[in-house]
Parts: structure tokens; sequence; C-alpha cells
């Protein structure tokens, strides 16, 4: 055979789509409503283009640096990626042994269990109670196999609930394996597990974050983790040589440089998340309260499903995940006011 075992037998991971029609209302994919910060295109228009002649940084020093000091951490303690879900892919590699398995959350990022089927070890899913909210985490595959990384998202996707920081801590402590924790949305969040990250006691915890969601960035492709070095380290062992282009290396630096747009960014999607929070709950929805950028909604009066297809249909696009745990539920990320504006209409025409 030519196509290895686990590829020839996978279930590939399938991302939300992303339909080429400009006049589409897209809720699908968690991306940010609004284009990114201004000082961007400034910084855009004066980039050297000789810098893209010669071959990138290849451990983002400039980088790192920015996001130690942003932490008050050290850059031995930072690992760069092209999005976090290199990162994820990585840590796969990385972290776990041929006779080990990989463990997550259900429901949680699908990516996991495809990431473990690809790396031909058994994937541990420890199915979360009916709010959402946490349980401790299984440890052992049916096999025997000991779980030796556990990838935890926080706050949760689909579901966009967070688990307190003290029970990440707290699991982190009697996990003998890595936990990486998956802040793709914690921008938008309460409270986030960093400290725990930059914490000199951290021994297995790594919390990843993305400039995709709250920096509007999804399109360049930057993801980073921080955690203790020896694992930082690893991660660095097994990278491309150039993992990260010199574009997207400058560009989130510059990014980072305009956190106060950031903060006025996530504001402005919290702001809007609260309103249609209330919004579809006055209709008889089940909304758990967000603490992302997207809502995970049980909606009143017409299955999920029916509706997904009816405002498909519609051009507005949200995100169906078939399924005993996620079936009856759309997943809706938060667009512009006006988006969600027409989103409501399209509702009440349906349900
Ligand atoms: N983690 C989670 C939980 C996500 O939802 C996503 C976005 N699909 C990612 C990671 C990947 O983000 P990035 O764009 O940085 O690869």
């Amino acid at each position: 055979m030519r196509i290895a075992k686990p590829i020839r037998e996978l279930t590939p991971y399938t991302p939300g789509e992303q339909p080429q029609d400009s006049h589409v209302v897209k809720l699908n994919t968690n991306e940010n409503p609004y284009p990114p910060s201004p000082s961007i295109s400034g910084f855009l228009s004066s980039f050297d283009l000789d810098r893209l002649r010669k071959y990138p940084d290849p451990v983002f020093s400039q980088l790192r640096k920015r996001i130690a000091d942003i932490f008050g951490t050290k850059p031995d303690m930072i690992f760069v990626g092209n999005g976090s879900d290199e990162i994820l892919t990585l840590a796969a590699r990385v972290f776990a042994d041929d006779d080990e398995a990989i463990g997550a959350f259900d429901p949680s990022y699908s990516l996991y269990k495809t990431l473990a089927a690809i790396r031909n070890v058994p994937f541990v899913a420890t199915s979360l109670p009916d709010d959402f909210g946490w349980t401790e985490p299984v440890v052992n595959h049916d096999s025997g196999a000991p779980v030796a990384l556990f990838l935890l998202t926080n706050p949760n996707a689909p579901t966009s609930v967070r688990y307190p920081s003290e029970k990440v801590a707290a699991f982190a402590k009697s996990f003998p394996g890595v936990v990486l924790v998956d802040e793709a949305y914690a921008d938008f969040a309460d409270g986030n597990c960093m400290p725990l990250a930059v914490s000199p006691d951290n021994e297995n915890i790594i919390v990843m974050r993305t400039l995709s969601k709250s920096f509007s960035l999804a399109g360049l492709r930057l993801g980073y983790c921080i955690g203790p070095s020896d694992l930082i380290e690893a991660l660095y062992k097994a990278k491309d040589s150039y993992n990260v282009d010199a574009l997207a290396q400058s560009v989130a630096c510059a990014a980072l440089d305009d956190l106060p747009w950031m903060a006025a960014n996530t504001a402005k999607v919290r702001a809007t998340r609260a309103r249609i929070t209330s919004e579809l709950r006055r209709r008889g929805w089940d909304v758990p309260d967000s603490q992302t950028n997207f809502l995970f909604a049980r909606p009143a009066g017409i299955p999920a499903a029916d509706l997904f297809e009816a405002l498909r249909s519609r051009h507005i696009y949200v995100r169906y995940f078939p399924g005993p745990r996620t079936g009856d539920r759309l997943r809706i990320t938060i667009g512009t006011d006006k988006e969600m504006d027409e989103l409501l209409a399209e509702i009440d025409k349906l349900a």
C-alpha cells in the first residue's frame, strides 16, 4: 500500500465552510467580524521587501521577546507556530509515545481526535456533563495506554463554557503527562490560565493562544504557547526549520504592540454577545453563558439541523455538528450587530 494505514483509515477533520460568495453572513468559523488593527496597514506599507529575499528568523527572537514582555516571562518559555493548529500537531508528535494515548473532553475541538488518529495512538474522550462544566478527565485508555497529553480547550469549543483555573491546576498536579490548555478564545473570557503557565512551580502546563480570533488575524496563521522550558525546547526540536514566515512574525509583533485595539475589539464582541444571548433566550432558546466569540445554542420551535439548512439556503452560515452531544444545537459566531440582526430576523421567520 502506498498510503500509511492511519491515513488510509482516517476520517479527516472537516473545517467550516469558506463560501467564496461575498453576499453571505458568515457566522460559522469563529472569525472576528472586524478588520485588524489599522496600525498593521501602516506597518505593511513600510515593510522592507528585501526581508522576504532571506529566510525568516527560525526561532522568532523579536516576537518571542514581545510575547515574553507581555506576560512577564522569559523567551525560552515561548514557542510560535504557523497557527495554533500547527502547535497542536507538534504537541501530538512530541508529548505522546507510540504506546500512550491522547485525551480531551467531549465535546471539544474535533481536530484533537484527528490528530491522535494521524499519530496512530488511542484517543480518550472524557464526556462532559449536561451543563458542559468541569469534570475530572479520564486518564487511561481501555487498552491500558496512559494518557500522556491532555488537550484542554478553555473556554471550551464548541460549548463556549469556561472551566475555573483552579480545576485545571489541580488536575495538572495529579497528572503525570502534559496538559495543553488551548486558549484560542481566552481574550473574550473573564479569566484565563496564563498565570499557571508562567508560574515557576509549573512543570506540565502549556497555555496556547492564537491571533486568529481576538486580533482578527485568522488569515495570517500565527499561534504561540508558553510553558516550562524543557517542554518548549522539545517543540523546537520537532518543528520545520522555518515554520513561521517573516511577514507573519513582523505583523504579529505589530499586532501585539496594539493591545488597546484588541481590548476594544473584544469588548465590542462581548457586548454583541450579551445582547444576542438575551434575544435568543427571550425566544425560548437554551444558551449557555458564553465566554467566547460564539454561542452554542439550542433553538426553540425548530430542530437545529433544519434551522441550519434553512439559514444556509438564505446565505447565513452557522456551524452544525451532528452527533448525540451536539446535534441539538448550533454554534453561532458573534458577527457585527447588523449581521446578528439579520440572523434574528431570519430566525423569526423560520422558528
Ligand atoms: N483551538 C481551537 C479551540 C479552535 O477553535 C481553533 C480554530 N479553529 C484553533 C485552535 C486553531 O486556531 P489557529 O487559527 O490559530 O490555527
